[in-house]
């Protein structure tokens, strides 16, 4: 297991996933950089926070946190939201970019201990942010939302919310709250935003959403009652959509267009 901080060597061709003001910096193809230090040109690194993320393609991943509108890295590309790596339909890789991105918001907004406000340091056995006075230690927040797909006999259910761009719809998601289980996060959240039951719940898969630290997990279920009743204060417009009359949904890549495609499959079977 590789400590979380390091200073990787000048030669070792890597990953770098560069932060700045919460976005990445990509390359012209939309990916993050790839090469050994000297041949990218870059600054020496001992004055970056620099954190192993993981490996890609048998590389090292390095996190480097930058400052805003950091002159050393722009020549490779520009900095770009993460959302522009769903596009590239790469799990692995898009799983890493949101490890950087939730690893870059946790160290930025843990510099001080909420418990007795004396400054936190990093670690450097596991990636946590210590307080050497009172000895708290805080662990990268991670936020599990329910995603969840809901067919009616051939149609499923889209909505847009009040903070979607206009045309664009998806299925319902909501955070889970303290002390709920999956399962009733999912009915409560379910019923509040469309005043309906689901049943035959199946799980599909999850995908971190770093905006900020978020963790989707998606689901395909039927509805089971209830007339559809949109709460006002999410969401705008919604409705049962036959799957040859789908409106704008969200892009490949993303766990939304995932589910429903499962769901899309499930009625094409039944
Ligand atoms: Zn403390």
């Amino acid at each position: 297991m590789l400590k979380p901080y390091q200073t990787p060597a000048r030669d070792e061709p890597a990953w770098w996933f560069v932060i700045s003001a919460g976005n990445m910096l990509l390359d012209q193809n939309n990916m993050p950089p790839h090469g050994a230090l000297e041949l990218l040109r870059w600054p020496d690194l001992t004055d970056y926070t620099v954190v192993h993320l993981g490996r890609l393609r048998e590389r090292n991943c390095y996190l480097v946190i930058a400052d805003l509108d950091d002159p050393n890295f722009t020549e490779l590309g520009q900095f770009e939201s993460v959302r522009l790596l769903i596009q590239q339909q790469d799990e692995e890789l898009f799983a890493l970019a949101a490890r950087a991105k939730q690893v870059t918001e946790f160290i930025q907004t843990h510099r001080y201990c909420g418990r007795c406000g004396s400054r936190m340091e990093v670690i450097d056995w596991e990636l946590a942010m210590q307080c050497n006075r009172c000895q708290h230690r805080c662990y990268p927040r991670i936020s599990p939302c329910v995603i969840v797909a809901i067919t009616k006999q051939n149609k499923i259910l889209l909505a847009r919310g009040k903070r979607h761009r206009e045309g664009l719809f998806s299925v319902l998601a909501g955070f889970i709250e303290a002390g709920e289980t999956v399962e009733q996060g999912l009915a409560r959240e379910v019923h509040e935003e469309a005043g309906i039951r689901i049943k035959n719940i199946e799980y599909v898969g999850s995908q971190p959403w770093p905006f900020p630290h978020s963790l989707m997990l998606g689901f395909v279920a039927e509805w089971e009652s209830g007339e559809l009743r949109l709460d006002p204060f999410e969401l705008e417009q919604g409705n049962w959509f036959g799957f040859d009359e789908l409106p704008e949904t969200p892009q490949p890549g993303s766990i939304a267009d995932r589910l429903i495609q499962a769901a899309r499959a499930k009625i094409e079977q039944a």
